[in-house]
């Protein structure tokens, strides 16, 4: 899957006008849907919980 790096906010970190990438939707019991962006450190991030989520990482579950 191509993954296209854009000029946004962080939707994790809050920090603006940084490179961010859409990581898919997000979903609120209230509010509907919305696309979730991420920066770099923070997809790296996610990326390590996704990783050790696969890996089935006990306590991160
Ligand atoms: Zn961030």
């Amino acid at each position: 899957m191509r993954r296209t790096w854009i000029i946004g906010h962080c939707r994790r970190c809050d920090e603006p006008n940084v490179y961010v990438l859409w990581l898919g939707p997000v979903q609120s019991q209230d509010h509907g849907h919305a696309p979730f962006y991420c920066c770099r450190p923070c997809v790296l991030r996610l990326e390590a919980l996704v990783d050790a989520y696969n890996r089935r990482v006990p306590g991160l579950r």
